[in-house]
Protein backbone atom coordinates (compact mmCIF):
# COMPACT_ATOMS: atom_id res chain seq x y z
CA UNK A 1 0.00 0.00 0.00
CA UNK A 2 1.01 3.44 -0.70
CA UNK A 3 2.66 5.07 2.36
CA UNK A 4 1.40 8.93 2.29
CA UNK A 5 3.25 11.11 4.64
CA UNK A 6 1.28 14.49 5.12
CA UNK A 7 3.82 17.64 6.96
CA UNK A 8 1.82 19.92 8.74
CA UNK A 9 -1.66 19.51 10.32
CA UNK A 10 -3.25 23.26 9.78
CA UNK A 11 -6.82 23.75 7.62
CA UNK A 12 -4.36 23.19 4.71
CA UNK A 13 -2.59 19.87 5.74
CA UNK A 14 -5.97 18.05 7.77
CA UNK A 15 -8.06 18.16 4.46
CA UNK A 16 -4.81 17.23 1.92
CA UNK A 17 -4.88 14.06 4.42
CA UNK A 18 -9.21 13.36 4.61
CA UNK A 19 -8.61 13.86 0.90
CA UNK A 20 -5.90 11.07 0.52
CA UNK A 21 -7.84 8.82 2.36
CA UNK A 22 -10.70 8.16 -0.29
CA UNK A 23 -8.68 5.59 -1.83
CA UNK A 24 -7.72 3.66 1.10
CA UNK A 25 -3.77 4.79 1.52
CA UNK A 26 -2.17 5.22 4.78
CA UNK A 27 -1.77 8.55 5.52
CA UNK A 28 0.27 9.45 8.34
CA UNK A 29 -0.06 13.19 9.06
CA UNK A 30 2.88 14.92 11.53
CA UNK A 31 2.81 18.17 13.14
CA UNK A 32 4.89 19.58 16.49
CA UNK A 33 1.51 21.26 17.56
CA UNK A 34 -1.96 19.72 18.10
CA UNK A 35 -3.59 19.85 15.02
CA UNK A 36 -5.70 23.21 13.56
CA UNK A 37 -3.90 25.11 16.53
CA UNK A 38 -1.75 26.84 14.53
CA UNK A 39 -3.06 30.43 12.94
CA UNK A 40 -6.00 27.88 10.99
CA UNK A 41 -6.94 28.58 14.65
CA UNK A 42 -7.05 32.16 14.69
CA UNK A 43 -8.39 32.98 11.64
CA UNK A 44 -11.44 35.61 10.76
CA UNK A 45 -13.19 32.48 9.94
CA UNK A 46 -14.23 33.75 6.23
CA UNK A 47 -15.13 31.30 3.37
CA UNK A 48 -14.37 34.28 0.90
CA UNK A 49 -16.19 32.77 -2.22
CA UNK A 50 -15.98 37.03 -3.19
CA UNK A 51 -12.27 37.40 -2.35
CA UNK A 52 -11.00 37.22 -6.35
CA UNK A 53 -8.27 39.96 -5.71
CA UNK A 54 -4.54 39.77 -5.30
CA UNK A 55 -3.02 41.60 -2.61
CA UNK A 56 -0.93 43.73 -5.02
CA UNK A 57 -3.69 46.10 -7.24
CA UNK A 58 -2.35 48.51 -9.52
CA UNK A 59 -1.92 51.74 -7.78
CA UNK A 60 -0.55 49.68 -4.86
CA UNK A 61 2.92 51.78 -4.69
CA UNK A 62 1.16 55.72 -4.73
CA UNK A 63 -0.95 54.32 -1.88
CA UNK A 64 1.61 52.37 0.09
CA UNK A 65 3.57 55.05 1.84
CA UNK A 66 0.42 56.31 3.48
CA UNK A 67 -0.69 52.78 4.70
CA UNK A 68 2.45 52.55 6.15
CA UNK A 69 2.67 55.80 8.14
CA UNK A 70 -0.18 55.41 10.05
CA UNK A 71 0.45 54.32 13.54
CA UNK A 72 -2.56 51.90 13.67
CA UNK A 73 -2.41 51.60 9.88
CA UNK A 74 -3.37 48.27 8.03
CA UNK A 75 0.18 47.40 7.10
CA UNK A 76 3.53 47.96 8.92
CA UNK A 77 6.97 46.54 7.91
CA UNK A 78 9.42 46.04 10.71
CA UNK A 79 12.19 47.58 8.82
CA UNK A 80 14.39 44.25 9.23
CA UNK A 81 12.51 42.34 7.15
CA UNK A 82 13.23 45.27 4.37
CA UNK A 83 16.97 44.23 4.44
CA UNK A 84 16.24 40.37 4.82
CA UNK A 85 13.52 40.22 2.55
CA UNK A 86 13.67 43.10 -0.06
CA UNK A 87 13.49 41.07 -3.12
CA UNK A 88 10.24 39.62 -1.76
CA UNK A 89 8.85 43.18 -1.26
CA UNK A 90 10.26 44.12 -5.01
CA UNK A 91 8.27 40.67 -6.54
CA UNK A 92 4.77 41.53 -4.67
CA UNK A 93 5.02 45.04 -5.95
CA UNK A 94 6.00 43.82 -9.56
CA UNK A 95 2.45 41.74 -9.41
CA UNK A 96 0.82 45.27 -9.22
CA UNK A 97 1.11 45.86 -12.72
CA UNK A 98 -2.06 45.29 -14.00
CA UNK A 99 -1.70 42.40 -16.58
CA UNK A 100 -0.42 40.22 -13.42
CA UNK A 101 -3.16 41.18 -11.34
CA UNK A 102 -5.56 40.05 -13.60
CA UNK A 103 -3.92 37.11 -14.30
CA UNK A 104 -3.66 36.51 -10.53
CA UNK A 105 -7.31 37.59 -9.55
CA UNK A 106 -8.25 34.66 -12.68
CA UNK A 107 -6.46 32.17 -10.87
CA UNK A 108 -7.58 33.00 -7.25
CA UNK A 109 -11.10 32.64 -7.94
CA UNK A 110 -10.49 29.57 -9.31
CA UNK A 111 -9.96 28.40 -5.89
CA UNK A 112 -12.24 30.71 -3.79
CA UNK A 113 -15.26 31.04 -5.56
CA UNK A 114 -16.19 27.32 -5.48
CA UNK A 115 -14.53 27.04 -2.32
CA UNK A 116 -17.83 26.46 -0.25
CA UNK A 117 -19.06 23.84 -2.73
CA UNK A 118 -15.43 22.17 -2.31
CA UNK A 119 -15.52 22.28 1.34
CA UNK A 120 -19.29 20.76 1.75
CA UNK A 121 -18.37 17.74 -0.72
CA UNK A 122 -15.31 17.17 1.13
CA UNK A 123 -17.45 17.58 4.79
CA UNK A 124 -20.35 15.33 3.61
CA UNK A 125 -17.63 12.52 2.20
CA UNK A 126 -16.04 12.41 5.93
CA UNK A 127 -19.50 12.29 7.41
CA UNK A 128 -19.81 15.91 8.84
CA UNK A 129 -22.45 18.13 8.42
CA UNK A 130 -21.57 21.70 6.62
CA UNK A 131 -20.65 23.99 10.10
CA UNK A 132 -21.07 27.23 7.65
CA UNK A 133 -22.89 30.37 9.03
CA UNK A 134 -24.40 30.90 5.63
CA UNK A 135 -25.18 35.11 5.51
CA UNK A 136 -22.75 36.17 2.98
CA UNK A 137 -19.68 39.07 3.65
CA UNK A 138 -19.84 43.05 3.96
CA UNK A 139 -17.14 44.92 2.86
CA UNK A 140 -17.74 48.64 4.68
CA UNK A 141 -16.08 51.62 4.10
CA UNK A 142 -15.61 54.59 6.17
CA UNK A 143 -14.64 57.13 3.43
CA UNK A 144 -15.75 58.23 0.17
CA UNK A 145 -12.22 57.87 -1.41
CA UNK A 146 -12.17 54.10 0.00
CA UNK A 147 -15.52 53.54 -1.26
CA UNK A 148 -14.30 54.99 -4.76
CA UNK A 149 -11.59 53.26 -4.85
CA UNK A 150 -13.95 49.81 -4.18
CA UNK A 151 -15.98 50.03 -6.74
CA UNK A 152 -13.04 50.66 -9.41
CA UNK A 153 -12.08 46.98 -8.15
CA UNK A 154 -15.08 45.83 -7.79
CA UNK A 155 -14.75 45.26 -11.86
CA UNK A 156 -12.48 42.21 -10.57
CA UNK A 157 -15.55 40.86 -8.70
CA UNK A 158 -18.06 41.99 -12.40
CA UNK A 159 -15.07 39.82 -14.52
CA UNK A 160 -15.20 37.00 -12.32
CA UNK A 161 -19.08 36.77 -11.71
CA UNK A 162 -19.02 36.79 -8.40
CA UNK A 163 -22.43 38.23 -7.71
CA UNK A 164 -22.34 41.11 -5.19
CA UNK A 165 -24.66 44.51 -4.34
CA UNK A 166 -23.29 47.44 -4.12
CA UNK A 167 -24.96 49.07 -0.92
CA UNK A 168 -25.40 52.95 0.47
CA UNK A 169 -24.55 53.42 4.09
CA UNK A 170 -27.65 53.66 5.24
CA UNK A 171 -28.55 50.35 3.10
CA UNK A 172 -25.03 48.46 4.94
CA UNK A 173 -27.08 49.92 8.22
CA UNK A 174 -30.13 48.27 7.35
CA UNK A 175 -28.39 44.45 6.96
CA UNK A 176 -26.12 45.43 9.88
CA UNK A 177 -27.69 48.38 12.68
CA UNK A 178 -24.49 48.32 15.01
CA UNK A 179 -22.48 49.68 11.91
CA UNK A 180 -21.43 53.68 12.43
CA UNK A 181 -23.75 55.81 11.21
CA UNK A 182 -21.11 57.83 9.10
CA UNK A 183 -20.12 55.19 6.75
CA UNK A 184 -19.67 55.51 3.28
CA UNK A 185 -21.16 52.31 1.65
CA UNK A 186 -20.73 48.94 1.32
CA UNK A 187 -20.57 46.13 -1.14
CA UNK A 188 -22.34 42.87 -0.25
CA UNK A 189 -21.72 39.80 -1.36
CA UNK A 190 -23.97 37.07 -0.35
CA UNK A 191 -22.52 33.86 -1.17
CA UNK A 192 -19.85 34.03 1.24
CA UNK A 193 -20.18 32.56 4.88
CA UNK A 194 -17.91 31.84 8.08
CA UNK A 195 -17.54 29.46 10.39
CA UNK A 196 -18.31 30.47 13.85
CA UNK A 197 -15.09 28.74 15.48
CA UNK A 198 -12.06 27.66 13.24
CA UNK A 199 -10.17 25.16 15.72
CA UNK A 200 -14.00 23.23 16.21
CA UNK A 201 -13.77 22.68 12.18
CA UNK A 202 -10.01 21.38 12.56
CA UNK A 203 -11.06 18.86 15.94
CA UNK A 204 -14.10 17.82 13.86
CA UNK A 205 -11.27 16.92 10.45
CA UNK A 206 -8.92 15.66 12.84
CA UNK A 207 -11.13 13.28 14.54
CA UNK A 208 -12.53 11.97 11.31
CA UNK A 209 -8.95 11.07 9.90
CA UNK A 210 -8.44 9.01 12.78
CA UNK A 211 -11.36 7.59 12.80
CA UNK A 212 -10.65 6.88 8.95
CA UNK A 213 -8.05 4.81 10.02
CA UNK A 214 -5.04 7.72 9.75
CA UNK A 215 -2.22 8.15 11.80
CA UNK A 216 -0.34 11.18 13.70
CA UNK A 217 2.84 12.00 15.15
CA UNK A 218 3.05 15.30 17.10
CA UNK A 219 6.35 15.99 16.68
CA UNK A 220 8.80 18.32 14.72
CA UNK A 221 10.01 17.39 11.42
CA UNK A 222 13.96 17.96 11.56
CA UNK A 223 14.05 18.15 7.50
CA UNK A 224 13.03 16.04 4.59
CA UNK A 225 15.31 14.31 1.80
CA UNK A 226 14.47 12.59 -1.56
CA UNK A 227 14.92 8.68 -1.52
CA UNK A 228 14.71 6.00 -4.58
CA UNK A 229 11.62 5.55 -3.77
CA UNK A 230 10.14 8.73 -2.57
CA UNK A 231 11.24 11.03 0.61
CA UNK A 232 12.34 10.29 3.71
CA UNK A 233 10.99 12.34 6.86
CA UNK A 234 13.18 12.56 9.61
CA UNK A 235 11.64 13.52 13.01
CA UNK A 236 12.84 13.62 16.42
CA UNK A 237 14.90 10.12 17.18
CA UNK A 238 13.10 8.30 14.28
CA UNK A 239 13.09 8.54 9.93
CA UNK A 240 9.77 8.10 8.37
CA UNK A 241 9.74 6.76 4.80
CA UNK A 242 7.24 7.86 2.07
CA UNK A 243 6.31 6.50 -1.32
CA UNK A 244 4.43 10.25 -1.17
CA UNK A 245 4.84 13.02 0.40
CA UNK A 246 2.99 16.41 0.65
CA UNK A 247 4.60 19.45 2.16
CA UNK A 248 1.66 21.57 3.98
CA UNK A 249 3.52 23.66 6.59
CA UNK A 250 2.10 26.71 6.05
CA UNK A 251 4.40 29.79 6.34
CA UNK A 252 7.26 27.10 7.05
CA UNK A 253 7.52 25.43 4.13
CA UNK A 254 10.14 27.18 2.39
CA UNK A 255 12.76 25.21 4.52
CA UNK A 256 11.57 21.97 3.60
CA UNK A 257 10.98 22.49 -0.54
CA UNK A 258 14.55 24.08 -0.39
CA UNK A 259 15.96 20.79 1.19
CA UNK A 260 13.84 18.64 -1.74
CA UNK A 261 15.59 21.19 -4.41
CA UNK A 262 12.62 23.36 -5.04
CA UNK A 263 13.31 27.03 -3.10
CA UNK A 264 10.11 29.53 -3.13
CA UNK A 265 10.14 32.94 -2.27
CA UNK A 266 7.63 32.49 0.63
CA UNK A 267 7.71 35.07 3.72
CA UNK A 268 4.78 35.43 6.29
CA UNK A 269 2.35 38.44 6.18
CA UNK A 270 2.04 37.95 10.42
CA UNK A 271 -1.89 38.77 11.28
CA UNK A 272 -3.09 39.14 14.65
CA UNK A 273 -6.61 38.82 16.29
CA UNK A 274 -8.38 40.02 19.73
CA UNK A 275 -11.57 38.74 21.12
CA UNK A 276 -14.52 41.04 22.64
CA UNK A 277 -16.26 38.08 24.44
CA UNK A 278 -18.99 40.21 25.38
CA UNK A 279 -19.36 42.77 22.81
CA UNK A 280 -22.86 44.28 23.56
CA UNK A 281 -23.59 44.33 19.70
CA UNK A 282 -24.72 41.38 17.51
CA UNK A 283 -22.90 41.43 13.88
CA UNK A 284 -24.87 39.24 11.44
CA UNK A 285 -22.46 38.27 9.49
CA UNK A 286 -18.37 39.01 8.76
CA UNK A 287 -17.82 42.62 8.28
CA UNK A 288 -14.45 43.75 6.68
CA UNK A 289 -13.25 46.68 7.23
CA UNK A 290 -10.73 47.04 3.91
CA UNK A 291 -9.31 50.70 4.70
CA UNK A 292 -8.60 49.53 7.96
CA UNK A 293 -7.65 45.76 7.38
CA UNK A 294 -9.34 43.86 9.68
CA UNK A 295 -12.64 41.82 9.66
CA UNK A 296 -15.22 41.41 12.79
CA UNK A 297 -16.70 38.06 12.71
CA UNK A 298 -19.57 36.97 15.36
CA UNK A 299 -17.83 33.72 16.43
CA UNK A 300 -18.55 31.11 19.57
CA UNK A 301 -17.19 32.86 22.32
CA UNK A 302 -17.79 36.48 20.93
CA UNK A 303 -16.81 39.08 18.40
CA UNK A 304 -13.10 38.50 16.74
CA UNK A 305 -11.57 41.12 15.64
CA UNK A 306 -8.73 39.76 13.06
CA UNK A 307 -6.67 40.88 10.60
CA UNK A 308 -3.62 43.62 9.86
CA UNK A 309 -0.68 42.91 8.01
CA UNK A 310 3.15 42.96 9.42
CA UNK A 311 5.53 42.64 7.38
CA UNK A 312 8.71 40.41 9.67
CA UNK A 313 9.58 37.01 10.31
CA UNK A 314 8.54 33.92 12.07
CA UNK A 315 10.67 34.22 15.05
CA UNK A 316 10.02 38.25 15.45
CA UNK A 317 9.05 38.92 18.75
CA UNK A 318 4.74 39.85 18.45
CA UNK A 319 3.77 43.58 18.21
CA UNK A 320 0.92 43.13 21.02
CA UNK A 321 -0.06 46.81 20.69
CA UNK A 322 -1.49 45.46 17.08
CA UNK A 323 -3.88 43.31 18.56
CA UNK A 324 -5.14 46.25 20.86
CA UNK A 325 -4.73 48.46 17.86
CA UNK A 326 -7.74 46.55 16.65
CA UNK A 327 -10.30 47.06 19.30
CA UNK A 328 -9.22 50.92 19.36
CA UNK A 329 -10.08 50.80 15.14
CA UNK A 330 -13.33 49.21 15.43
CA UNK A 331 -14.38 51.44 18.36
CA UNK A 332 -14.53 53.64 14.96
CA UNK A 333 -16.79 51.85 12.90
CA UNK A 334 -18.73 49.83 15.53
CA UNK A 335 -19.13 52.29 17.97
CA UNK A 336 -21.23 50.92 20.55
CA UNK A 337 -18.99 47.87 20.87
CA UNK A 338 -18.23 47.69 24.53
CA UNK A 339 -14.90 46.22 25.52
CA UNK A 340 -11.97 45.31 26.36
CA UNK A 341 -10.54 42.70 23.88
CA UNK A 342 -8.83 40.07 25.56
CA UNK A 343 -6.93 36.67 24.27
CA UNK A 344 -4.59 38.90 21.98
CA UNK A 345 -3.29 36.25 19.45
CA UNK A 346 -0.92 36.68 16.46
CA UNK A 347 -0.82 34.43 13.47
CA UNK A 348 1.86 33.56 10.52
CA UNK A 349 0.06 33.85 7.31
CA UNK A 350 1.87 32.08 4.27
CA UNK A 351 2.75 33.98 1.34
CA UNK A 352 4.39 34.42 -2.07
CA UNK A 353 4.30 37.84 -4.04
CA UNK A 354 1.55 36.77 -6.25
CA UNK A 355 -1.23 36.22 -3.74
CA UNK A 356 -1.24 32.44 -5.02
CA UNK A 357 -0.41 28.99 -3.18
CA UNK A 358 2.25 26.54 -4.62
CA UNK A 359 -0.19 23.28 -5.38
CA UNK A 360 1.31 20.73 -7.10
CA UNK A 361 3.99 18.12 -7.74
CA UNK A 362 7.41 18.20 -8.11
CA UNK A 363 8.22 18.72 -11.39
CA UNK A 364 11.62 16.22 -11.48
CA UNK A 365 8.98 14.34 -8.93
CA UNK A 366 5.93 13.77 -10.01
CA UNK A 367 4.56 11.05 -8.23
CA UNK A 368 6.54 11.72 -5.14
CA UNK A 369 6.75 15.41 -3.67
CA UNK A 370 3.44 17.58 -3.61
CA UNK A 371 3.42 20.91 -1.98
CA UNK A 372 0.16 22.54 -0.98
CA UNK A 373 1.30 25.41 1.40
CA UNK A 374 1.51 29.64 0.44
CA UNK A 375 -2.44 30.42 0.79
CA UNK A 376 -2.02 33.74 2.18
CA UNK A 377 -5.23 35.52 3.18
CA UNK A 378 -7.18 33.05 2.00
CA UNK A 379 -6.05 29.71 3.53
CA UNK A 380 -9.28 28.59 5.23
CA UNK A 381 -11.16 29.49 2.33
CA UNK A 382 -9.12 27.58 -0.43
CA UNK A 383 -8.41 24.18 1.57
CA UNK A 384 -11.06 21.98 0.33
CA UNK A 385 -10.18 23.02 -2.83
CA UNK A 386 -6.65 22.72 -2.78
CA UNK A 387 -7.16 19.01 -0.81
CA UNK A 388 -9.20 17.84 -3.28
CA UNK A 389 -7.16 18.89 -6.66
CA UNK A 390 -3.69 17.31 -5.03
CA UNK A 391 -5.79 14.31 -4.03
CA UNK A 392 -7.00 13.42 -7.54
CA UNK A 393 -3.01 14.47 -8.71
CA UNK A 394 -1.55 11.83 -6.24
CA UNK A 395 -3.74 9.37 -7.88
CA UNK A 396 -2.92 10.23 -11.13
CA UNK A 397 -6.51 12.06 -11.95
CA UNK A 398 -6.96 14.71 -13.40
CA UNK A 399 -7.69 17.62 -10.90
CA UNK A 400 -10.74 19.33 -10.84
CA UNK A 401 -8.78 22.50 -12.13
CA UNK A 402 -6.19 23.41 -13.86
CA UNK A 403 -2.91 23.65 -11.43
CA UNK A 404 -0.57 25.10 -13.66
CA UNK A 405 -0.93 28.48 -12.11
CA UNK A 406 0.09 27.41 -9.14
CA UNK A 407 3.33 25.09 -9.92
CA UNK A 408 6.25 25.77 -7.65
CA UNK A 409 8.06 26.66 -10.49
CA UNK A 410 6.32 29.71 -12.07
CA UNK A 411 8.09 32.28 -12.21
CA UNK A 412 8.48 35.86 -10.24
CA UNK A 413 9.99 38.79 -12.13
CA UNK A 414 11.24 41.47 -10.19
CA UNK A 415 10.11 44.13 -12.48
C1 LIG B 1 -5.33 37.38 11.23
C2 LIG B 1 -5.64 36.38 10.15
C3 LIG B 1 -6.92 36.31 9.62
C4 LIG B 1 -7.20 35.40 8.60
N1 LIG B 1 -8.49 35.30 8.15
C5 LIG B 1 -8.79 34.39 7.18
C6 LIG B 1 -10.14 34.21 6.77
O1 LIG B 1 -11.06 34.82 7.28
N2 LIG B 1 -10.39 33.31 5.76
C7 LIG B 1 -9.39 32.58 5.18
O2 LIG B 1 -9.66 31.84 4.25
N3 LIG B 1 -8.10 32.69 5.62
C8 LIG B 1 -7.78 33.56 6.60
N4 LIG B 1 -6.51 33.68 7.05
C9 LIG B 1 -5.46 32.86 6.43
C10 LIG B 1 -5.48 31.42 6.94
O3 LIG B 1 -5.59 31.39 8.35
C11 LIG B 1 -4.20 30.71 6.50
O4 LIG B 1 -4.03 30.86 5.11
C12 LIG B 1 -4.29 29.23 6.82
O5 LIG B 1 -4.54 29.02 8.19
C13 LIG B 1 -3.01 28.52 6.43
O6 LIG B 1 -3.20 27.17 6.76
P1 LIG B 1 -2.03 26.13 6.64
O7 LIG B 1 -2.57 24.79 7.01
O8 LIG B 1 -1.36 26.28 5.32
O9 LIG B 1 -0.94 26.64 7.71
P2 LIG B 1 -0.89 26.49 9.30
O10 LIG B 1 -2.21 26.59 9.93
O11 LIG B 1 0.18 27.44 9.73
O12 LIG B 1 -0.39 25.00 9.47
C14 LIG B 1 0.94 24.61 9.18
C15 LIG B 1 1.35 23.59 10.23
O13 LIG B 1 2.65 23.10 9.92
C16 LIG B 1 3.27 22.80 11.14
N5 LIG B 1 4.73 22.76 11.01
C17 LIG B 1 5.52 23.70 10.44
N6 LIG B 1 6.81 23.34 10.52
C18 LIG B 1 6.83 22.12 11.16
C19 LIG B 1 7.86 21.25 11.55
N7 LIG B 1 9.17 21.50 11.31
N8 LIG B 1 7.53 20.10 12.19
C20 LIG B 1 6.22 19.81 12.45
N9 LIG B 1 5.20 20.62 12.10
C21 LIG B 1 5.50 21.76 11.46
C22 LIG B 1 2.84 23.95 12.06
O14 LIG B 1 2.98 23.60 13.42
C23 LIG B 1 1.40 24.17 11.62
O15 LIG B 1 0.47 23.51 12.46
C24 LIG B 1 -6.17 34.57 8.08
C25 LIG B 1 -4.90 34.63 8.64
C26 LIG B 1 -4.63 35.50 9.66
C27 LIG B 1 -3.25 35.53 10.26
Amino acid sequence: MTRRVVLGAGVVGLTTALALQRSGASVTLIDRLAPGSGTSSGNAGIIATSSVHPEALPGLLSSLPSMLLKPDGAVRLRPSFLLKRLPWLLRFLAQARPARAEAASVATSALSKPALRFWDGLLQEVGLPSPFVRRGLLYAYGTPQGFAAALRDNAYRERRTIPFEILSGAEARALEPDLAPSLAGAIYAPEAAHHPWPQTLSDQLFERFLARGGRFHRTSVRAVARSVKGASVQLEGQTLAADQLFICAGAYSATFTGQLGWPVPLVTERGYHILHPEPGIALQRTVLFPELGFAATPMAEGLRLAGTVELASLEAAPDWRRAQGLSRQAARVLPQLQGPGVKPWLGFRPSLPDSLPVLGAAPDAPNQLFFAFGHGHLGLTQAAVSATSLAALAEGERPPLDLHPYRVNRPFPLF
